[in-house]
Parts: C-alpha cells; structure tokens; sequence
C-alpha cells in the first residue's frame, strides 16, 4: 500500500512543503512563508546554506540585459526587485551594483543580443570599442576588433548570503524548515485532490553513506509540493530524468600581480569571448585573487547524480591557467585555488518551471548554469503555481510539455521554437 492512501494525521499536513532549501527552494520559502494562513515546510538534506549545492562559490554574475533572450527580460528585472527587497528585510547586501561587460570579437551573438535586449527594454548599456576598452579596462587583453557592451544595471550576488538570508526571512514568517532531512520519495497518488506523501529520510545526505540514521523513515503530507532539488531533481521526479540533467561547473581563482586593478571600484563583473575559449568573472572580493569561471572539455551533463567526477586533471588545470593569462596578461598563469558544484541542466538551458501530477507538485529545475541571477523571480512562480496554479512571470517555453515538444522536434531535426534566441548564460 502506498503511503498517500492513509489519511495523514493533521500534525503532519502542510498546506505546502517545499522540497530542497538551496537557492530555488529558499526563494520560495521566503515567498510562501509571507502568505498569511499558510502551513509552510521546508525540507533540506543539508544544513542551512551549506556547501555541497549550485550556489556554493563567493559570486553569481547579475545580468539585466540579458544574452540569452528576450523571455528572460521580466524575470531579471523582477528578481532585481526582490533582490532589493530582500535586502531591505535581513539588513545584509546581496547585490554588488558594479555592472557587467562583456568583452568579444564586434558582432557575437552574445553582445547583439545584449544590446538588443537593452534596446527593446531601455535598458542603460555602454558600447565600447577596443580603444574604449583598451583605456578603461586595461586588465583584458583586447583585440583589434573586439567591443565590449557594459550593463549597467547588471552585478555579482553573493549566493551563499542571499540563501541564508531568504532562509531566515521564512523562518521569521514561520516556515518551518527540517535540516539534514533528505527526501527519499514523493508519492503524488492518483486522486487529484489527494495530499501528496513525503518520504522522509532523516538521517540527511545525499548518499545512503551520508546517512548518519539508519535510514529511519517517516511520511509527512502536504496539499502542494514544489521541488527544487536542483542537481537531485530526477532522483526526487524520476518521471523528469529525460529532461533535467545533473552538470558540474568549475570555478578558479587567479592572482594578479596588482590586485587594485581588480577590485570592484575598477573592474565590473565580465565575459569575455576571445576566440574559441569563454570565460566570465567577478572582480576580487578577497583583496588578493579573482574569480574567472571558463568552458572547459568534458563540461557535459551526466546521466546520473553519482557519475558527476568532481575532480579536474592537472591538464585540465593547466589549460585554464592558460585561458586565465591569454585573457588578462596580469595575473599568474596558475589558479590559486578551484572549486566544482553541481547544477541541473535541460538540452536547450531553459529552466523547466512547472505544475505537474494535477497541480499538486510543482518544478523548478534544470537551472543550467544560469539561474542564481533570476532565483526570486523563479521563487516567485513557484510559490505562484503552487497557490493558484498559475503565474504571470512563466513563460509558456518553461513547461515540461514544451520543453518535450522541442526534444521531440530536435530528434526530428525540425525547426525549434525558440532555437535563436537561447544561449549558454550564467
Ligand atoms: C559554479 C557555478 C557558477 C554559476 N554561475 C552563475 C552566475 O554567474 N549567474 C547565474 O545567474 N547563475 C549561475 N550559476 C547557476 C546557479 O547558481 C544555479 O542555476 C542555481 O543556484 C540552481 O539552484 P537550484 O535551487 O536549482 O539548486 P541548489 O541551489 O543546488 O538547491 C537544491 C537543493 O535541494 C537540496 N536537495 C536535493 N535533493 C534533496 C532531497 N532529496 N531531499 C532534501 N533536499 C534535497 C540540495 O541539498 C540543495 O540544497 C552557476 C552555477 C554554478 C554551479
């Protein structure tokens, strides 16, 4: 007998549980636990803001006028909003208004549509030429026929604060969040106006060998579920492991021999195209290295959690140490430290932002590389989905019938909707 068939004890019915407390979930906690009258549980298999999700690393870029496409537009400058809003209400700063600018060879897909995102907009931006960029931004290595598109609005979050900070604003609103507690199952049942049955693990951990319990087991309830579970996304919905992929992306810090010219007053937030390599930035926070995350070989979705190799060969190392002084000639070609971190990702990095068994659980995942700047904005839609079934800020390209309706048109080498406009962000 599945667990959802026994009538749940009222102690253990919420009205919404909220499955992983990581950057999706903590957003959504913080936006649900507002709503007055409302039960709200937050279920995390780690602690509180902890080091083992895709918002570990320092910095996120923030970007307004975005590369990616127009259907991302509403969703940045909402989150801008709430990024504000969430710092009015826990004190702390979480965005670094610096800019962005993105440096690449005149007419990259990237920096048009950055200028045709700001343009459609209004958007501020500022169009450099290479001698523009040459005077002003002497860090980068700069080629002739390069230009550089500066965002003004854009800016580099602090993930591992505005996490910890949207989880202590539901906490204060009265979300209850249960820590080192790892789902193990969802049982949605086949009665669409049955609560859906959580199976708790409360040992905590990602593996069995995490687990510190015993693997004791419990079964909450609640009336709407939303996942956001990010990397583990088809370990919670198996029913989704065609769509959303677990990904690793790496993060290096260099050393530039003088570190003032890359403190926040003199460097914005970057990308920079430079041939066949990418890589994007922040400036130093520390007072003594910088941040540069490049494309590297063997970057690709794994097909399960346990695949992903958290490890980098010494080659691999050596190659972004060579990317690193290519693109500013400053720094010492070795990165003084690195860091990898799991993301979920989608075939064409759109998020998959949706309600599915009857309404009753809702997604939010296959983040790709690119969702820390939009989180309250994606917070937002989930906790609207799940409240009312819908929301204003979903873009019809997020659904998972779309997202399968252009799998299926890819494996037919059809055209697909939206194909132009998307872009690898981050
Ligand atoms: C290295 C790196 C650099 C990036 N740079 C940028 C950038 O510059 N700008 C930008 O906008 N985006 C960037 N991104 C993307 C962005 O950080 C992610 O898309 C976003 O953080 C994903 O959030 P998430 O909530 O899906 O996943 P997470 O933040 O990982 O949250 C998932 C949570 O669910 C919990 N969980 C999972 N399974 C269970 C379970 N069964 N039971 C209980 N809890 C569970 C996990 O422990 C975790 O806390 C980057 C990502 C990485 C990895």
């Amino acid at each position: 007998m599945s667990a959802h068939t026994t009538t749940p004890p009222t102690d253990d019915l919420v009205d919404v549980a909220v499955i992983g407390a990581g950057t999706m979930g903590s957003m959504t906690l913080w936006q649900l636990a507002e709503q007055p009258g409302l039960s709200v549980l937050g279920i995390e298999q780690y602690g509180p803001a902890h080091s083992y999700g895709a918002f570990t690393g320092e910095s996120r870029l923030y970007r307004a006028a975005n590369k990616e496409g127009l259907i991302y537009t509403e969703a940045a400058l909402t989150a801008r909003r709430l990024w504000a809003e969430l710092e009015a209400a826990s004190g702390r700063r979480i965005l670094e208004r610096i800019g962005v600018l993105g440096v690449g060879p005149t007419g990259h897909d990237a920096l048009e549509m950055t200028i045709r995102t700001a343009t459609d907009n209004n958007l501020p931006i500022r169009v450099l030429d290479a001698t523009d960029l040459r005077r002003e931004y002497p860090q980068f290595h700069v080629e002739d026929d390069d230009m550089g598109v500066l965002d003004l609005l854009g800016g580099g979050l602090r993930p591992e604060v505005a996490v910890a900070s949207a989880l202590h604003e539901a906490q204060k609103h009265g979300a209850r969040v249960l820590f080192d507690t790892t789902v193990r199952a969802i049982e949605p049942g086949s009665s669409p106006d049955a609560p859906v049955a959580i199976v708790l693990d409360e040992g905590g951990g990602a593996r069995s060998s995490d687990t510190s319990s015993g693997g004791e087991l419990r079964t909450v309830y609640a009336r709407k579920v939303v996942v956001t579970a990010g990397s583990w996304t088809a370990q919670v919905l198996p029913e989704l492991n065609d769509l959303v992929k677990p990904i690793l992306f790496s993060l290096f810090w260099f050393m530039p021999r003088n570190v003032d010219a890359f403190a926040p007053d003199r460097l914005p937030g970057w990308m920079r195209d430079l041939g066949e390599r990418h890589a994007f930035g922040v400036p130093s926070l520390d007072g003594y290295s910088f941040k540069l995350a490049p494309s590297i070989a063997g970057n690709e979705p794994a097909e399960t959690w346990d695949a992903l190799d958290f490890d980098l060969t010494r080659e691999q190392v050596r190659e972004v140490g060579r990317i690193g002084a290519l693109m500013f000639p400053d720094v010492d070609p070795e990165p003084v430290r690195w860091s990898r971190h799991p993301d979920s990702t989608t075939a064409d990095h759109v998020p998959v932002i949706d309600a599915i068994h009857d309404g009753r659980v809702v997604v939010a995942g296959g983040m790709s590389g690119n969702g820390f700047k939009f989180a309250p904005a994606y917070g937002r839609i989930a906790a609207d989905l799940a409240l009312t079934g819908t929301s204003t800020l979903q873009q019809s390209m997020f659904t998972v019938e779309s997202h399968r309706a252009r799998a299926a048109a890819r494996a037919a080498g059809g055209t697909v909707d939206g194909a132009d406009l998307i872009l690898q962000g981050h």
